[in-house]
């Protein structure tokens, strides 16, 4: 297997390689992370973030172990009752179990061919905390920029989100969001083993007057150690580094979100017009990063087979569809020639 179009763990940008040993060479994985040589790497990494993603610079950037990480630090310090969240697939279903083991939580479930109708929740209109994810990874679908919108000007308290296979492959309205997340293995094209948790003023208002602080990874201990450039845990080193190094090469975030959703649009036609199901009938709900399609087991493992013969891993399905649908990431470090590939080796297996 030589390419993968798994939405994560996912194909790596092929500079990695070299990032890998000039880490390794350069002295810094032996660093303790109190040094000012870490502090340094860090600060540039964050400032990278800042820089190329177009975060706004009072938005903080901190580093966590993973998504999941991400939304346990959520519940523990920016929840004072209860948080409402919405769903239409498995990631968002479980960050609402997750939650539910640590306060109260409600849950507003909705189709996935339909736009974000949160609030419709009777919840909605007093809840503190909306938690969101903006690209259901299990199914293929993100939330437009029209319904986070409308969102925010609706709701009153402070909104989360999980941009875990979203984030730095699309342009995200950060102003729409309090808390954004993800993890390093989808669209930042890196290996597996750190989390990006960003933080509006709001949100560390919020924080504040919780002030909740009874965690190694509560939100307001994590901060004040971000705040002098470290870290609360000896953290992954190495990770923190390529990121760096991945943030210098790419491209600014609007020229990254224009190739992708090109890329996209060019992918979708393609499936249509070769007779591919996909999953999402509703176009203005289909995700740009990750896509599923749907067809019958027999085919779905033909189609698998074939590609792993031709060094190619294409997404298995996931929850509700595990068995039914295929998933393919349209992650930037894949390349125009890989997606050739890809088409090449599908039109061979073409259900129609
Ligand atoms: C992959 C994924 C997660 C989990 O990421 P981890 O790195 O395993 O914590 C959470 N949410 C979404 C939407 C994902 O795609």
């Amino acid at each position: 297997m030589n390419l993968t179009f798994y939405p994560g763990p996912s194909q790596l940008y092929p500079q990695v390689e070299g990032y890998l040993q000039d880490a390794y060479s350069s002295g810094i994985l032996s660093m303790n992370h109190r040094s000012t040589a870490f502090m340094d790497m860090m600060a540039q990494t964050i400032a990278g973030l800042h820089e190329k993603l177009n975060i706004p610079l009072d938005y903080e950037v901190y580093f966590t172990s993973s998504a999941t990480e991400c939304w346990e630090i959520i519940s523990q310090s920016l929840v004072e009752k209860s948080s409402l969240h919405a769903f239409n697939g498995a990631f968002g279903a479980k960050w609402f179990e997750y939650a539910q083991r640590l306060h109260p939580a409600f849950g507003h479930e909705f189709e996935f061919n339909t736009l974000l109708d949160v609030e419709a929740s009777e919840h909605f209109a007093k809840s503190e905390l909306l938690c969101l994810t903006h690209n259901e990874t299990s199914n293929g679908t993100a939330l437009s920029y029209q319904s986070l919108k409308h969102t925010r000007k609706n709701f009153a308290g402070l909104i989360a989100v999980d941009a875990t296979s979203s984030m730095a492959g699309v342009v995200l309205p950060w102003e729409m969001g309090d808390v954004w997340f993800a993890s390093v293995q989808k669209c930042f094209g890196l290996p597996p083993g750190l989390g990006v948790l960003i933080v509006s003023p709001r949100a560390i208002e919020k924080a504040k007057a919780i002030g909740e602080r009874n965690h190694y990874n509560s939100l307001l201990f994590v901060r004040d150690n971000f705040q002098k450039n470290q870290t609360p845990y000896t953290p992954n080193t190495l990770a923190i580094y390529l990121l760096g190094r991945v943030m210098q090469q790419v491209p600014p975030i609007e020229l990254v979100d224009d190739e992708i959703v090109k890329r996209a649009e060019d992918l979708y036609a393609f499936f249509h017009d070769e007779g591919f199901e996909v999953l999402v009938d509703k176009p203005s709900v289909r995700s740009h990063t990750v896509m599923a399609l749907r067809g019958a087991e027999g085919w779905i493992n033909a189609l698998r087979e074939k590609a792993l013969e031709n060094g190619v891993l294409l997404g298995k399905g996931y929850g509700t569809w595990k068995n039914t649908s295929l998933r393919i990431a349209n992650f930037p470090a894949l390349t125009d020639s890989d997606l050739s590939r890809l088409k090449k080796i599908m039109e061979s297996q073409n259900p129609a």
